[in-house]
């Protein structure tokens, strides 16, 4: 037993502190591992100024978890002793947790500290470094190495292994670790996700007793502990292109400020170790020929270290470079050779891990193996330093002249639309590094595309118009931001469609091939936030300035009024105001037809507040509040109006009900759904609401609420905690004027034919009257639920469940989809994929927006952007159709040729059904998604700012 090999300090203490339930004995010994002995203290003699990390917590490395206080204590005794140690706290998470960058390198490195850093940031901008003042340089500078551990919190073997590797470079006088850190400075991210961490350990050293039996109940993470999420349940690891997480951000802004030259980001848990070279696709904004020759080289490093061992890995699978929010394809794409790590033991694995062969994988191997991995990328940085360097300063020399070839040379944002949402992107951007110029007078511009396919010879744009150049150092990390559209390598597009076009001519019940997308293939800035955006292959010729942060100016402040306030709606901020001034308790209306007020026309949806049925307060809190929501507002002293019909005491005005706002969450429910909303609705918004679960929803708090949101997750789920009677009772409340908001998976239990919640239907489900052919399974068939939710990992033994938890998005699905095989599909591959639609990894669409619906109060425009991925919504004939797929061709990501265009064509991703005096709101995908994803944000605020109120009688559908 494996456990028997811990110390016997951890033996006590696990005897000690976990009694051994009454039924342990009838239980099989968990057999011998074979597993040979791994020997953490191979870089003898160390320091004895330093004590081991075992020494301090009191067990041995991999026998328990290490909380981030024991993590605290072991750092504070080095940063004390350490001449080779700098400790920089950088910001705390959001459960107030020190972030912190660990600098290690030799003393006479680290006495000239600074100077090494204005020196790497030198070569990270060749327009400050000739060729021949670059070369001496790179000659003395050490190579930067960056270390990052546990970005998802429950990769446990990462943050031990992290204290290990610690406490060899600091202590060990071995001849290996000090002339390596002659030649290195290694940057380590001790640990992304604290918050996450802890409550992994916390719960895994609660309840783990050590059993290898994948079933047992350590090995699963209930729903509210999954720690590979940080607090507001963000996937970091998916956070760089919007980096709204201040793990994110303050970790970035430590990259950028070090410029380190590898980068190495240790997760888990896979079958087998994984490390570089990478799987297809690759971000075309690399410098493909040095990512390739790079990744050769410390892949080879990696290998000959594990070959020592006899270990097993795998390399050029699973895990590819195409998504830029990934920390190995972001510092790829910020001039690092940057690598994802995974070890096979700890996480969910828990102590020890019966394999599907029997033998017993333990944290300690996990530890093993990542220890070696972090200690033989840092042998090949250092054996490398010179080309490395070389290379890194290239990288940015052919990053600045690409950007003055080919068809995308700028983005340009003119000041039209929502200031906020400009504003937002900026910041993304700004945190990126990525330049950003503001034009000091109006200029023109030839052959300027708009993002959706729009063409126009010349366009101006006025003073004031940002841009984004592509002739700058991070001039591929914007590109990769804000191209339209990100190619990928035809032939692993080729390979996908093969495995596509064999599955047709699979019978429905004989197993289906995965493909291989990891990750949505469309995240193009401008469209995932709706910011008027265009793009050239020229770069304006006109002043500018540079921008390093956008304040928008204070709007004025409004004088009391006798009548009313008025403001009208057209932005994020006027929504956010609203919901604050609803929630607070005073009388906000609003006019469903274009107002007139104050000599001013106003959009319907505008909103007003009525002094005579508001408190004194009103103008004080009223000043406040815009002020900090950045919306104008105007004072009207009478009710007449000089033009129309609709004034600020007309009928056609309505005091709406303040939202009371329920949020499901529990098992079924997407995580990451259910934090990107909690997210966006606290920080973002500034509106209160209740987590609850359906059985909470149900038998106590039914009339509490008046909204109630089903975050994106399992639509089996959410029908069986529903139950039938629960359904019945979730109708009726609708009907008594409750609005019910479904997201996703959500969205398709509303739709289910047995749940009949609107008249919409999944394209290709059972109940969608114009599905060509027989019925086919219902699509909350087992894999059919969103990403991650689950919740705790599979625990079954076919090797893509032992893949990293949530990473893989598609293809756990894909693999139980059925896919009926048709007499042409079999003959002819042109003839289509099949007779349902193929999920799709994740690709956004222009959707027709239905200006004569509540849900569209504040938009002008005609189309919307939509990301779709694997549910299309078939129109409803009963309610109303908000936003409808005209056109099935993408803007921008991957479909499936012959298949996504015939099932998408006419389908609604955003569906209105009025229930009674309620309504039912379904959106075909999160419209949150992640925090990157706004260009439906209003549509969604709206259902909770009229919802409530705006039903038949108000005349307005
Ligand atoms: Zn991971």
């Amino acid at each position: 037993m494996k456990i028997l090999k811990a110390s016997f300090t951890a033996l006590l203490c696990l005897f000690l502190l976990m009694p051994l339930p009454p039924s342990f004995a009838q239980f099989p010994s968990p057999p011998t591992t074979a597993t040979v002995a791994f020997d953490f203290r191979q870089f003898a003699p160390y320091a004895p100024d330093f004590v081991s990390p075992w020494t301090t917590l009191g067990y041995e490395i991999g026998s328990f978890h290490t909380n981030y206080a024991g993590f605290e204590r072991v750092l504070r005794d080095y940063a004390a002793r350490s001449d080779r140690l700098r400790v920089f706290e950088r910001g705390r998470t959001e459960e107030h947790r020190m972030l912190y960058t660990l600098v290690i390198s030799a003393p006479k490195n680290l006495a000239r500290l600074e100077a090494i850093k204005a020196d790497a940031s030198r070569l990270a901008d060749p327009r400050q470094l000739s060729d021949e003042a670059a070369e001496p340089l790179i000659q003395n500078l050490p190579i930067i190495v960056w270390l990052a551990y546990s970005i998802h919190g429950n990769e446990s073997a990462a943050f031990e292994a992290m204290l290990e590797v610690l406490y060899t470079l600091v202590a060990s006088q071995h001849p290996t670790i000090t002339e390596l850190l002659d030649q290195t400075v290694v940057v380590i991210n001790p640990c992304q996700n604290p918050d996450g961490h802890e409550r992994f350990v916390t719960w895994y050293n609660a309840v783990g007793i050590g059993r290898p039996e994948p079933f047992a109940i350590e090995h699963r993470e209930p729903w509210s502990i999954y720690g590979r999420l940080n607090h507001y349940l963000f996937d970091l690891n998916r956070d760089l292109v919007m980096a709204s997480q201040v793990e994110s951000q303050s970790a970035m802004q430590s990259f950028l400020e070090w410029h380190p030259q590898v980068c190495a980001d240790h997760h888990g848990q896979t079958v087998n170790y994984f490390f570089p070279p990478a799987a297809l696709p690759i971000n075309p904004n690399l410098d493909r020929g040095q990512s390739d020759k790079w990744l050769e080289v410390f892949g080879r490093g990696n290998a000959a270290a594990f070959d020592r061992h006899g270990w097993q890995y795998y390399v050029r699978d699973v895990f590819d470079l195409f998504y830029p929010g990934y920390w190995d394809s972001w510092s790829s794409l910020n001039g690092a050779t940057g690598m994802t790590y995974e070890t096979d033991g700890g996480g969910w694995k828990g102590l020890n891990w019966r394999r599907d062969d029997e033998s017993i994988l333990t944290l300690r191997d996990g530890i093993a193996r990542h220890f070696t991995a972090s200690l033989a990328t840092l042998q090949t940085a250092a054996a490398h330093r010179v080309e490395r360097l070389r290379d890194y300063r290239a990288f940015f020399v052919r990053s600045i002249t690409e950007g003055r070839q080919g068809p995308l040379q700028c983005v340009v944002f003119p000041p039209e639309g929502d200031a906020g949402r400009r504003q937002r992107l900026v910041e993304a951007l700004l945190h990126q590094g990525v330049e950003i110029q503001m034009a000091k007078a109006p200029f023109t511009l030839k052959a300027v595309h708009d993002y959706f396919g729009g063409v126009q010879p010349t366009r101006e744009f006025p003073a004031g118009t940002l841009m984004v150049t592509f002739d700058q150092p991070r001039g591929r990390m914007a590109r990769a931001l804000l191209e339209p559209d990100t190619r990928q390598d035809q032939a692993f597009i080729e390979r996908q469609l093969e495995k596509a076009r064999r599955n047709t001519k699979r019978g429905p019940n004989a197993p289906k091939e995965e493909t291989e997308f990891y990750d949505i293939t469309a995240w193009s800035l401008p469209l995932a936030l709706d910011v008027p955006a265009y793009w050239a292959g020229s770069r304006p010729t006109v002043q500018t300035t540079p921008v390093t942060s956008v304040v928008p100016p204070a709007p004025p402040l409004p004088p009391p009024a006798k009548t009313a306030y008025v403001f009208g709606y057209t932005s994020d901020a006027e929504a956010r105001l609203a919901l604050r001034l609803l929630q607070e308790g005073y009388r906000l209306a609003t006019a469903v037809r274009p107002l007139r007020a104050g000599e001013r026309t106003y959009p319907r949806g505008s909103f007003i507040l009525r002094t005579e049925r508001n408190p004194e307060t009103l103008h004080t809190r009223l000043s406040l509040l815009a002020g900090e929501c950045g919306v104008e507002v105007q004072a009207i002293n009478s009710a007449y109006t000089d033009t129309g019909i609709t004034g600020v005491g007309s009928e056609g005005v309505y005091t709406l009900r303040p939202p009371r706002i329920a949020v499901i969450a529990q098992e079924g429910v997407s995580q990451t759904s259910y934090g990107a909303l909690w997210f966006m609705l606290s920080r973002d918004i500034g509106t209160e609401f209740t987590p609850i679960t359906v059985e909470t929803f149900l038998d106590l708090r039914l009339s509490e609420f008046n909204v109630l949101i089903l975050p994106d997750g399992s639509p089996g789920a959410y029908r069986r905690a529903f139950g039938k009677e629960g359904i019945e009772r979730l109708k009726l409340w609708c009907r008594e004027g409750g609005t019910l908001i479904c997201f996703g998976g959500a969205a398709a239990f509303a739709a289910h034919k047995d749940v009949d919640l609107t008249g919409a239907r999944l394209v290709g489900e059972e109940g969608d009257a114009e599905k060509d052919g027989p019925a086919s399974a219902p699509a909350d068939k087992p894999g059919a639920a969103s990403d991650e939710a689950a919740g705790a990992p599979e625990t079954g033994s076919t090797p893509a469940r032992y893949r990293e938890q949530g990473r893989k998005k598609t293809t756990a699905r894909e693999s139980q989809k059925t896919v009926e095989p048709t007499a042409d599909a079999a003959t002819s591959p042109d003839a289509g994929l099949g007779k349902e639609p193929l999920p799709l990894p994740g690709a956004i669409f222009r959707a027709v927006v239905n200006r004569e619906h509540f849900l569209t109060f504040s938009h002008e425009q005609a189309e919307l952007p939509v990301l779709l991925t694997q549910r299309f919504f078939r129109p409803s004939k009963t309610g109303t159709n908000v936003l409808t797929i005209e056109n099935p061709k993408p803007l921008s990501g991957f479909v499936w040729e012959g298949n996504t265009e015939r099932f998408v064509r006419q389908t609604a991703p955003v569906i209105e059904e009025q229930i009674g005096a309620g309504h039912v709101i379904l959106f075909a995908d999160d419209p949150h998604y992640r925090g990157i994803w706004h260009a439906q944000r209003r549509l969604f605020l709206n259902g909770l700012i009229f919802g409530p109120t705006i039903t038949f009688s108000t005349g307005l559908r």
